[in-house]
C-alpha cells in the first residue's frame, strides 16, 4: 500500500487566493471593494473564533468587512432588522449570518431574510434549490471548498461511489446536490448516511470516497473503509485536554488508523477548514463583480 496523500486545504486556500489578488486589481480599478458583513449573534466562543478568523483574510486581502455584533437575548425581529439595513448598504456584497444562532430564533427565517444576490455562505432556498437543479448561484462554502480540493488534487468523482456520513443542509445535503450532478465535477454516485442509518460500515466499506460531516470525533476508522479509499474530514470537534486552551480540535476521522488503507486524507486542521474561508472569499468577491455586471 502505498502513503496516503495528505490533502492540504491551506496549500489549494493559497492557489485560490493567487488566483483571486487579480480580479480584486480588476474590481479596484473601477473603485470596487469587495465587502462582507458578519452577523454575530450571542457569545458561542467557538462562533466567535470563526468570524474572527474569516474577517482577518478579507482585511489580508484588502477587502473590507465589518461584523455586526448583538447579544445572545436579541430578538428576532432586531436580528431582521439589521438584516434589511444590511441588504441595502451597498458596501456590502456579502452577508454572512454566523450559525448557531441562539435557540430561540428561528434560524431558517433569518436566513431567507438575506437578499440572495448576498447570500455569499448559500444558505437561502433560491440559492439552495438553484444548486438543486444544477444551475448554481451561491454555494455553500465547505462543500464548494471540497470540490476544490478534490480538483485541485485530480481525484476523480465520474462513475465513483461516494458515501456522505451527515445530512446538514450547511455541508452533507449541498456535497451530496455537487456531487451527484451531471457535470464532470460530478457524476458520482452518492450515498448519505445519518444518525438514523443502521449500518454506517456497511456503505462506507463500499465507498470509493467517505466524505465525514457528523460532528463526532472518531467516527470513521481504518476499519470501516476499502483499500485506496479518499477520505474527507469535515469536522472539527473540541475534544477536552490538560493544554493551555484546556482544549484541540480533532476531526471526525480516526487518522491513524485511516492512513493505513485511505489513498488519500485531508487533515484536521489545515484540510477543509482553509477552504471554507476562501470560498467565502471567492463569493464575495463574485458578488461584487455581478453587482456591476
Ligand atoms: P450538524 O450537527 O448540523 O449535522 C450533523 C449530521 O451528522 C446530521 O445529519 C446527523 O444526523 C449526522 N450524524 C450525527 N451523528 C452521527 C452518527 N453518529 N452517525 C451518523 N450520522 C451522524 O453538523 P454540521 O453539518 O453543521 O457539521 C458537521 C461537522 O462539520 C461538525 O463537526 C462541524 O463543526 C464541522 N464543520 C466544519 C466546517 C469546516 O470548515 N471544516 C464547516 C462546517 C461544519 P441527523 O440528521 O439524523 O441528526
Amino acid at each position: 500500500m502505498t502513503e496516503t496523500k495528505v490533502l492540504s486545504g491551506k496549500e489549494v486556500a493559497s492557489a485560490v487566493y493567487n488566483e483571486l489578488t487579480s480580479r480584486i486589481e480588476k474590481l479596484s480599478d473601477k473603485k470596487i471593494t469587495p465587502g462582507l458583513a458578519a452577523v454575530l449573534v450571542g457569545d458561542d466562543p467557538a462562533s466567535q473564533v470563526y468570524v474572527r478568523n474569516k474577517t482577518r483574510r478579507f482585511e489580508k486581502m484588502g477587502l473590507f468587512s465589518e461584523t455586526f455584533s448583538m447579544g445572545k437575548e436579541s430578538l428576532q425581529s432586531d436580528i431582521m432588522a439589521l438584516i434589511n439595513e444590511l441588504n441595502s448598504d451597498d458596501r456590502l456584497h456579502g452577508i454572512l449570518v454566523q450559525l448557531p444562532l441562539p435557540k430561540e430564533i428561528d434560524s431558517d427565517s433569518v436566513l431567507r431574510y438575506v437578499r440572495p444576490e448576498k447570500d455569499v455562505d448559500g444558505f437561502h432556498p433560491e440559492n439552495m434549490g438553484l444548486l438543486a437543479l444544477g444551475k448554481p448561484r451561491f454555494i455553500s462554502c465547505t462543500p464548494k471548498g471540497i470540490l476544490r480540493i478534490l480538483q485541485f488534487y485530480d481525484i476523480e468523482t465520474n462513475g465513483k461511489h461516494t458515501v456522505i456520513v451527515g445530512r446538514s443542509n450547511i455541508v452533507g445535503r449541498p456535497m451530496a446536490l455537487m456531487l451527484s450532478a451531471k457535470n464532470d465535477t460530478g457524476n458520482s454516485t452518492v450515498t448519505v448516511c445519518h444518525s438514523r442509518t443502521p449500518d454506517i460500515v456497511f456503505h462506507t466499506r463500499q465507498a470509493d470516497m467517505v466524505i465525514a460531516a457528523a460532528g463526532m470525533p472518531n467516527l470513521i476508522n481504518g476499519d470501516m473503509i476499502s483499500d485506496g479509499a479518499v477520505v474527507i474530514d469535515v469536522g472539527i470537534n473540541r475534544v477536552e485536554d490538560d493544554s493551555e486552551k484546556g482544549y484541540r480540535l480533532v476531526g471526525d476521522v480516526d487518522a491513524e488508523s485511516v492512513r493505513e488503507k485511505a489513498s488519500a486524507l485531508t487533515p484536521v486542521p489545515g484540510g477543509v477548514g482553509p477552504m471554507t474561508i476562501a470560498m467565502l472569499v471567492e463569493n464575495t468577491v463574485e458578488a461584487a463583480e455581478r453587482s456591476i455586471s
